[in-house]
């Protein structure tokens, strides 16, 4: 099973990404985090990255691209893989499905979180992760249940990233907007794209996107 989560920034598409993970064994390949981890290894790539995302802007295709593929060649043949964050443009769409073909995959569905764009800027404002377990939590929605504690791991240290904030996320929304969403009507002609309440509560959500993965 390939799948790919779409949304605007904060539609949840990691937090979800994590508990497919969680349940049933799929990767998930998250663009995002690994330029990050690139950022913050002082890699060529994260050099490159590091403006561009603290701006919001997008960054190239090709480098993405080239991410995705290295992640897919590590992970071997038999893990579903949960693709979050990627595709964010028409050239990586064509691109991924290259990747996959290459790889001996196909795309079974295109699961679109939709959200309500006023709130959102609420929720990515409020987010910040475990230091140690990345666990995600949230200022309003979501505290650790003994404070500052990580319910998952214990750790006492906690992260916010740094394009987090209302300038970066308005950006990063026109981003969406101007470039992410034009690739869907793509996927809709070929029928494999399924909407969800992105609104809902976390493990709403889930059942949601367990329901269409069972179907
Ligand atoms: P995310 O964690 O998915 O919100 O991504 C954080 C930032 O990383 C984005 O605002 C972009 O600057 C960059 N980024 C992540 N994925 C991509 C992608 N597929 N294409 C271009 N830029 C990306």
């Amino acid at each position: 099973m390939n799948i790919i989560l779409l949304g605007p920034p904060g539609a949840g598409k990691g937090t979800q990404a994590q508990r497919l993970v969680e349940h049933r064994g799929m990767r998930q390949l998250s663009t995002g985090d690994m330029l990050r981890a690139a950022v913050k290894a002082g890699t060529p790539v994260g050099l490159e990255a590091k403006a561009v995302m603290e701006r919001g802007e997008l960054v190239s295709d090709e480098i993405v691209s080239k991410l995705i593929d290295a992640e897919l060649t590590a992970m071997g043949a038999d893990a579903g893989a949960i693709f979050d964050g990627y595709p964010r443009t028409e050239a990586q769409a064509h691109a991924l499905d290259a990747l996959l073909a290459q790889h001996g995959r196909s795309l079974d569905y295109v699961i679109e979180l939709e959200v309500n764009e006023d709130a959102l800027v609420e929720r990515i404002t409020g987010r910040f992760t475990c230091a140690n377990c990345g666990e995600g939590y949230h200022d309003v929605f979501k505290q650790p249940a003994v404070e500052a504690t990580c319910d998952k791991c214990g750790s006492r240290e906690f992260k916010r990233r740094l394009d987090d904030n209302e300038d970066t996320v308005r950006t990063r929304m026109g981003e969406y907007r101007a470039k992410t969403a034009p690739i869907l009507p793509v996927y809709e002609a070929r029928g494999i794209v399924r909407r969800v309440d992105g609104m809902a509560d976390i493990g709403t959500v889930t059942d949601a996107i367990e329901a269409i993965l069972a179907a």
